[in-house]
């Protein structure tokens, strides 16, 4: 069985995880994703793959795009710190 046989979303509208923007309607949407997120039994699955498959857009594993990225800054500043 894959991950995604599990996810929460599976069950909730797929808009609210694609909020189009960045104020208002959107954000009211990014909050209700991530608390669907919060009871996933896959969300650490989900945010690693979203992770290593770079996605840029939506909500994923309970974050959205600009936490992936500040994730992905500290693994990387991380990576370069244990190779120094
Ligand atoms: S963590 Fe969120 S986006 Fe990922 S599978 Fe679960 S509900 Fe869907």
């Amino acid at each position: 069985m894959n991950w995604r046989d599990k996810a929460e979303c599976l069950r909730t509208d797929p808009e609210l995880f694609f909020p189009v923007g960045t104020t208002g309607l959107a954000l009211i949407q990014a909050d209700a994703a991530k608390r669907v997120c919060q009871r996933c039994p896959v969300q650490e699955e989900c945010l690693r793959w979203a992770l290593d498959s770079r996605q840029e857009t939506g909500i994923w594993g309970g974050t959205d795009e600009e936490e992936r990225r500040l994730i992905r800054r500290r693994q990387a500043r991380e990576a370069r710190r244990v190779a120094s």
